[in-house]
């Protein structure tokens, strides 16, 4: 992509480029760019406000544009900016920070907030007297760890001389009404930016008339898409079922990148809806006891009735009796291990039928949350479409046919002419390089091919020139090899410059995309080397994990480098964003 303000040629890194191209945009802007604490030729002086953020799944870093948005408003100087792209040098240099920070996995930092967290936890940590802060964790009660994140941060900040402006808070996953009312509040409380009041007057009335007053389709508010394909790319022989899925933006007005996912508003499987309302012994039909709807309609779209609540777990464990759950509640490996593969009516199963009203079940279960998908389009192909890549997960229990409620909702459900309530999750910093001329190596076996393929025709689109690299697998080359006929086609047209593939079980041996990783070594280094970029999407627990080993490994090998050394190279990658993940 041509930037407006820097040459092709000038010596500057992808993250300098944006740097600068945004410093120069805002000294262009007809609202001064303001630093901190200097007086400018209008005679204002503003403190400036820097929003930090650590996102997993874009929802963090939306929250922090949000309050850059309220800031802004109130006149105030305001940079939004990734965790770790702040050095502790940089973070002893500033006043006021507000943190967004969401959890990942058991307990952990998402992976642009590593970095951070590693140099802010040490021992030879920097003081920070002077900084004022403020965090909103965002996480998931359903994990142990819950908000640990943001809780390590905010404890962290203190220990070292900081003062919290606001108590955090630690949100769960339907965390957006809250998550307002504490970011409006929360920024009140930061120094008051110092205009003179007939300027501020001034700027806040062009703010108002200026801003953009589009539509913004969230969870609580979904757009109702058309569902225009939805066909099987896994072949008869396959033990899996992965779906393509494509969706008609219509007159939504959203607008995606490639590297962005979209939030589907589920509907639950009225064969497990019919279920619980058997076992509860009520009329379907009937209305709840807030009588706005029935308790079918509650059950089919408001509450989470595939996976168990812990206040499920826990009440049904109190009044079962049943001594194989009653061990198991006792070990988070146990309770692990107890809860593979049993939904809600497994749980309600242990109690006598019709021993608990509806509104007493109600109270257990969770509120129905929307599953977010990679998208596996570019809008530069696909200007107001999206398309999805979507494994349907079904398992037989007890005699019961279970399954997963977002991918069986649109593999049965929302099929071809059908809607589903649909959202945009951007995540800004899963994006092809701004470089056409770097280099991409792209590693996402299964279903994580998905936002590759959004890449590849983004690439195609723009002419890019840089190499395309992509290591696919899955289990077996007859039935799984996803979009086997665009990709061959882009590797045969030079678009997919190197495709290595591994195929896990067509061979006595299993071989994985690491083991790929591995055998091209060399040559994946140098094109580290030229400026490459690293992305992995995919399963998290196990092969991120075991490919972030591979790519420590091949860095040492071939870069002859020591431990230190090794783990310097790749985290220097993580910081200039080119070693970039969306895996889950
Ligand atoms: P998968 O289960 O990840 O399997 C794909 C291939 O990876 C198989 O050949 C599998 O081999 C192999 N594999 C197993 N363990 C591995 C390891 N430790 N290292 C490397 N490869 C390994 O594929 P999937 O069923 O399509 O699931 C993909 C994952 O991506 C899911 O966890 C999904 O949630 C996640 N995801 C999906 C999207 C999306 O939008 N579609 C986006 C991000 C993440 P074997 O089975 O033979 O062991």
């Amino acid at each position: 992509m041509k930037d407006p303000y820097i040459p092709a040629d000038a010596p500057f890194t992808d993250p300098q480029r944006v740097w600068i191209s945004d410093f120069i945009a805002g000294l262009k802007s007809k609202y001064p760019a303001v630093s901190e604490n200097v007086a400018t030729d209008e005679g204002l002086s503003v403190k400036r406000l820097h929003i930090l953020y650590g996102t997993q799944t874009g929802n963090a870093e939306e929250l922090a544009h949000d309050a850059a948005t309220i800031a802004k408003k109130r006149g105030y100087a305001v940079d939004v900016v990734e965790l770790d792209s702040i050095g502790m040098d940089q973070l002893v240099l500033v006043e006021n920070v507000l943190v967004v920070v969401s959890t990942y996995g058991e307990g952990e930092m998402p992976d642009n907030a590593q970095i951070f967290w590693d140099a802010l936890s040490v021992d030879t940590a920097p003081r920070l007297d002077n900084l004022s802060y403020a965090v909103l964790a965002l996480g998931d009660t359903s994990y142990d760890e819950f908000c640990h994140a943001g809780k390590l941060l905010d404890t962290r900040f203190e220990q070292l001389g900081a003062s919290r402006l606001v108590q955090r808070i630690d949100c769960d996953v339907d965390y957006e009404d809250q998550a307002a009312d504490w970011l409006d509040r929360a920024v009140h409380t930061f120094p008051k930016p110092t205009f003179i009041a007939t300027e501020l007057g001034s700027e806040q009335k062009v703010f108002a008339s200026n801003e953009k007053r589009s539509v913004k389709w969230n969870r609580k508010n979904p757009y109702r898409a058309l569902i225009t394909g939805n066909e099987l790319l896994s072949g008869d022989k396959s033990f899996k079922e992965i779906r393509h899925v494509t969706i008609d933006l219509g007159d939504s007005g959203i607008k995606y990148e490639a590297g962005d996912s979209l939030g589907i508003m589920p509907i639950n499987c009225p064969i497990l809806v019919n279920s619980i309302i058997d076992w509860l012994g009520v009329d379907g039909a009937a209305e709840t006891a807030e009588g706005n709807q029935s308790i079918k309609e509650k059950l089919t779209y408001s509450f989470e009735i595939m996976t168990p609540s812990r206040d499920l777990i826990y009440e049904v464990e109190r009044l079962a009796n049943n001594e194989e759950l009653t061990t198991a509640v006792a070990s988070k490996k146990l309770l692990e291990t107890y809860l593979w593969g049993r939904d809600v009516l497994d749980f309600l199963l242990m109690l006598p039928s019709a021993s608990v009203t509806p509104e007493k079940l109600f109270s257990w279960l969770r509120p129905l949350q929307h599953r977010a998908y990679s998208i596996s389009s570019s809008p530069k192909a696909y200007p107001n479409e999206i398309h999805l890549t979507v494994a349907a997960v079904r398992w037989e229990r007890e005699h019961r046919q279970h399954k997963g409620v977002a991918s069986t909702f649109l593999a049965d459900l929302a099929t071809e002419g059908e809607f589903a309530g649909v959202f945009l999750t951007s995540n800004k910093s899963f994006r092809v390089p701004l470089d056409d001329s770097k280099p991409m190596i792209m590693v996402g076996p299964g279903t994580g091919v998905a936002p590759f393929r959004a890449f590849l025709q983004e690439r195609e689109s723009r002419e890019a020139t840089g190499m395309n690299w992509l290591f696919f697998g899955d289990q077996h080359r007859e039935c799984d090899f996803l979009y086997e006929k665009e990709l061959v086609d882009l590797n045969n047209r030079g678009v997919l410059s190197r495709l290595d593939l591994a195929f896990s079980r067509d061979q006595d041996k299993k071989i994985y995309v690491q083991n790929r990783m591995m055998e091209n070594g060399k040559s994946l280094f140098q094109a580290l080397e030229d400026g490459g970029y690293f992305y992995v999407c995919g399963d998290a627990s196990r092969m991120a994990r075991d490919v972030d080993r591979a790519l420590h490994e091949l860095v040492m090998k071939h870069g002859k480098f020591s431990d230190e050394e090794t783990v310097h190279y790749v985290n220097e990658l993580k910081k200039e964003k080119r070693y970039l993940r969306d895996v889950y």
